[in-house]
């Protein structure tokens, strides 16, 4: 697992640098965002192949989780949507049957917080969403929206269900993200003791770190670089908003509404740092899965309620890991071969060859 400083973003390890304040600060909290890890098999495609491939990849994820977790010793650990590959169409056999490889990679000590917001993929586009795929995805993981930590306030927003059409779903969302806007108010008017704020409703007075699926939108991944960055050829290909990220209206009134002072988000499976109005720094965060790419990584960091600093680590690329394997393997057998006497040494075969060329 390779660490690279991100910009201002960085940690109070031994092993790594980080710059800022906050990685200084013991009262930090340590913490992981991933993205797209889509587990599970695709119900129309169980060939031996996809069963090998999908063993593979889950294989992948699970020691680098699990290594991170051990490593990295986050407090919280955000996954940002496109937790299963099929979730918008899979039966619930299939479904029960993701939901238990996803514990068994993504398993954690107690004190670890995992948190999850909806991708496209566990409950479909807006056209495929439906209140059933909502609840059964809320059935598995934590449906609030709002959470605090450690003075942080985490706002965690169902970004599938901003298409602005109006749609049952989508004004629910809506009715919910105005109501946490007017909390948040609340925690920031904390001083002037407004009246429709009551004593209940007080949250830390901290503007919020936004949590979803769908970046913000932006034209392309034109500006963006990196070594996770999406391919040169493919970054002028311009966003289809509602697809490859939120319209541009839906993206103005998360940035209205709550007035994040950091927004992460996942779906593009690349890198990207986008600085957005007055200065809300958003990071996609790339796919954590081989399936998606050949070099997955992932975001840490260390949050305080007023700064925070980031940091990309990277996983080993799939190319290299697979050789890496196939060489020991080749070796192995080479070796097992020798012993048993299987395999002629190199010296006697060529000799043989030599008798043989002179006899003809
Ligand atoms: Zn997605």
């Amino acid at each position: 697992m390779r660490i690279k400083e991100s910009g201002k973003h960085s940690k109070k390890r031994p092993i790594f640098k980080f710059r800022s304040a906050a990685s200084e600060n013991e009262d930090a909290a340590p913490s992981l965002g991933l993205a797209s890890v889509q587990v599970g098999l695709n119900p129309r495609r169980r060939s031996l192949y996809t069963h090998l491939e999908a063993a593979i990849r889950e294989w992948q994820m699970e020691r680098a989780f699990q290594t991170a977790l051990w490593l990295l010793q986050p407090e919280v650990v955000f996954i940002l949507g496109d937790i299963f590959d099929e979730g918008k169409w899979s039966s619930p056999q299939a479904w029960a049957d993701d939901v238990e490889r996803f514990q068994k990679i993504f398993r954690h000590p107690h004190h670890v917080l995992l948190k999850v917001v909806a991708g496209n993929h566990d409950i479909g586009f807006h056209y495929q969403m439906s209140t059933y795929k909502i609840k059964r995805f809320e059935k598995v993981f934590n449906p609030e929206r709002l959470f605090s930590w450690k003075g942080i306030n985490f706002v965690m927003v169902n970004s599938v269900a901003l298409e602005g059409d109006g749609c049952n779903l989508c004004s629910e969302a809506e009715a919910e993200i105005i109501e946490i806007s007017h909390k948040l108010n609340c925690s920031r008017e904390q001083e002037h003791h407004s009246s429709r704020c009551t004593d209940e409703q007080l949250l830390p007075a901290s503007a919020p770190v936004l949590l979803q699926h769908f970046p913000l939108y932006r034209r392309s991944d034109a500006n963006c670089s990196g070594d996770d960055a999406a391919p040169l050829e493919e970054r002028d290909i311009p966003f289809k908003e509602r697809y490859d990220a939120l319209s541009r209206e839906a993206s103005q009134k998360l940035l209205w509404w709550l007035r994040p002072r950091l927004v992460l988000s996942g779906h593009t499976h690349s890198a990207c740092e986008v600085l957005h109005g007055a200065g809300t720094m958003e990071i996609s965060v790339p796919s954590f899965s081989w399936r998606n790419r050949n070099n997955p990584s992932f975001i840490m960091g260390m949050l305080t309620p007023t700064e925070y600093a980031l940091a990309k680590c990277y996983l080993p690329y799939e190319n290299t890991v697979l050789a890496t394997y196939c060489v020991a393997v080749g070796f192995l057998a080479v070796l097992m071969l020798a012993h048993f006497k299987l395999l002629a040494s190199p010296l006697l075969f060529g000799w043989n060859l030599l008798r043989k060329l002179k006899t003809t």
